[in-house]
């Protein structure tokens, strides 16, 4: 019998679509996926010389340091005071995480017990809710709505509610809205969690991919955010390391320290070579990334654009590589996508499976290169014709 807190989960909402794809599949139709999040790209050569490297190092076959090594922890916080003007020190105020989102989902249960609530954005990355549960906890969903800049509004949320609340999950640039937030909102976030006495944890997966001149804000910029919140960063998006699993948290002390805690009795930290690796990435691959964010904003313009010729009217996103766009009058976002999938062999994902509030949308990732995504849109546009809302 399984547990509760496994019976609790909700449904996997893309099961449907994917067993669709495997049907597709089985009949050998040529699918175009606009549908994962994950870079196309190879992580960059200096970084996978350097695994190498450290992977014929016998010391490094041996049980690493939970936390992760001193040596990943203070190249943490050089790129931070680099890149963010951010101090941290190394040895309180950074760990070392096996992917971000291992970090995301256990600091629930460093904070959440049962009947807790978590304030979590809709739609949004599911492991904020799906970890809030695990904990025994309860979700309460801050809508993202186009209005508001898919920004939560946090006067909308109920004094008791908030009382009661242990830890709010922002993400900017947004997954799936591809949203940017200005400082005004990390500020607005830091006095809310100080009256309130919440814990917020700012995961900043996207915050080296952004375009158009735009730099994304580090949570821990804002004045007293150190005091109220955490960081969660990652090498998987900007150095086309997915695979990898390296990421890490930092900030506010207290916090950090648990989640380590939590940590060293659950997993044994992350293998040395690929932390050397990591250190690798964020000391010397500052150019890749350059390049990187080249090759997604052209994509994102050709994509954007071949929208807008069908109908959409849609405006270029500042961050992430994902497009987040309304479904055509007539559909839901799981029909849309079903019905993108039969007649034209093209993914894209019901904004459904992000929450309640990602109704009505669908998302594209432009993790595929030019030629595929070319052919999509045509595909898109023979098959849809002029579009309406
Ligand atoms: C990709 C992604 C992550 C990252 O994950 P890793 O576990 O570090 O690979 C975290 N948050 C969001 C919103 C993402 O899209």
């Amino acid at each position: 019998m399984e547990a509760t807190r496994i019976k609790k989960l909700p449904p996997y909402l893309f099961a449907r679509i994917e067993k669709k794809i495997e049907e597709a599949k089985e009949k050998g139709i040529d699918i175009i996926s606009f549908g994962i999040g994950d870079p196309d790209m190879p992580t960059p050569q200096p970084i996978i010389d350097e695994l190498c490297k450290e992977a014929n190092n016998t010391i490094n076959h041996q049980y690493p340091s939970s936390v992760g090594m001193l040596s990943f922890r203070q190249a943490v916080s050089d790129y931070y005071k680099t890149n963010f003007g951010v101090e941290l020190d190394p040895r309180k105020e950074v760990i070392n995480l096996i992917g971000s989102k291992e970090g995301i989902g256990h600091i629930n249960f460093c904070y959440v017990d049962p009947g807790d609530i978590n304030l979590v954005p809709d739609p949004g990355y599911p492991v904020y809710g799906i970890g809030t549960l695990l904990a025994g906890g309860e979700v309460y969903p801050m809508p993202l709505l186009e209005k508001n800049g898919f920004i939560p509004d946090l006067t909308k949320i109920p004094e008791e509610v908030a009382r009661k609340a242990k830890l709010m999950f922002i993400n900017y640039p947004n997954n799936p809205t591809g949203a940017v937030a200005g400082k005004e909102f990390f500020v607005e976030v830091v006095d809310f969690a100080k009256k309130y006495n919440i814990i917020v944890c700012h995961d900043a997966a996207y915050t080296e991919i952004a375009f158009d001149d735009y730099r994304p804000t580090s949570f821990l910029e804002i004045p007293g955010a150190k005091e109220v919140g955490v960081e969660f960063g990652s090498l998987s998006k900007p150095f086309n390391m997915t695979g990898w699993r390296v990421g890490w948290v930092v900030g506010r002390q207290d916090v950090v320290e648990c989640l380590g805690r939590l940590k060293s009795n659950i997993d044994s930290g992350q293998f040395q070579a690929i932390q050397y690796a990591a250190i690798k990435g964020l000391t010397e691959s500052k150019d890749n990334i350059n390049e990187i964010c080249k090759i997604y904003k052209s994509r994102r313009d050709k994509i954007i654009e071949g929208l807008n010729r069908m109908g959409w009217n849609l405006s270029k996103p500042k961050g992430t590589f994902y497009i987040w766009a309304p479904i055509p009058k007539g559909y839901t976002s799981a029909s849309f996508a079903e019905y993108v999938l039969e007649k034209a062999g093209v993914i894209v994902t019901p904004g459904s499976g992000y929450g309640e509030y990602g109704e009505g949308y669908f998302r594209i990732s432009i993790t595929i290169p030019d030629e595929r995504i070319s052919e999509g849109l045509a595909r898109l546009e023979k098959n849809l014709g002029k579009v309406e809302f």
